[in-house]
């Protein structure tokens, strides 16, 4: 069963840029084996928390952190990333998104 309406375009239509990435992909976001390479690597050099740490908190961390948003220009490199315990994670994760609905880009 097909899971979308066929989209129906008119004869001698081309996307306008087919070499573009799609949009839920347009950063630089590694994906696939060189994505969970770089997060295991950040993971094993810093096996703490680093927001905890800054505060005298010892938590193990969990996840991979862009220091500077994908989305606001960041890179996908490892002097990019932290790792930080999914506490610490979801709150600069709300704090961005705050930033990205009230202040400047
Ligand atoms: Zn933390």
């Amino acid at each position: 069963m097909p899971r979308q309406a066929p989209r129906f375009r008119p004869p001698g239509w081309k996307p306008k840029e087919p070499w573009a990435k799609p949009p839920h992909q347009a950063d630089n976001r590694k994906r696939g084996r060189a994505g969970q390479r770089d997060r295991a690597t950040v993971l094993r050099e810093e096996p703490l928390c680093r927001r905890c740490l800054e505060r005298g908190l010892t938590a193990a961390s969990v996840e991979v952190d862009h220091i500077v948003p994908l989305a606001r220009g960041g890179g996908d490199e490892r002097s990019n990333k932290q790792g930080l315990c999914k506490a610490c994670h979801d709150a600069k994760s709300a704090e961005e998104r705050a930033a990205g609905r009230y202040g400047p880009r």
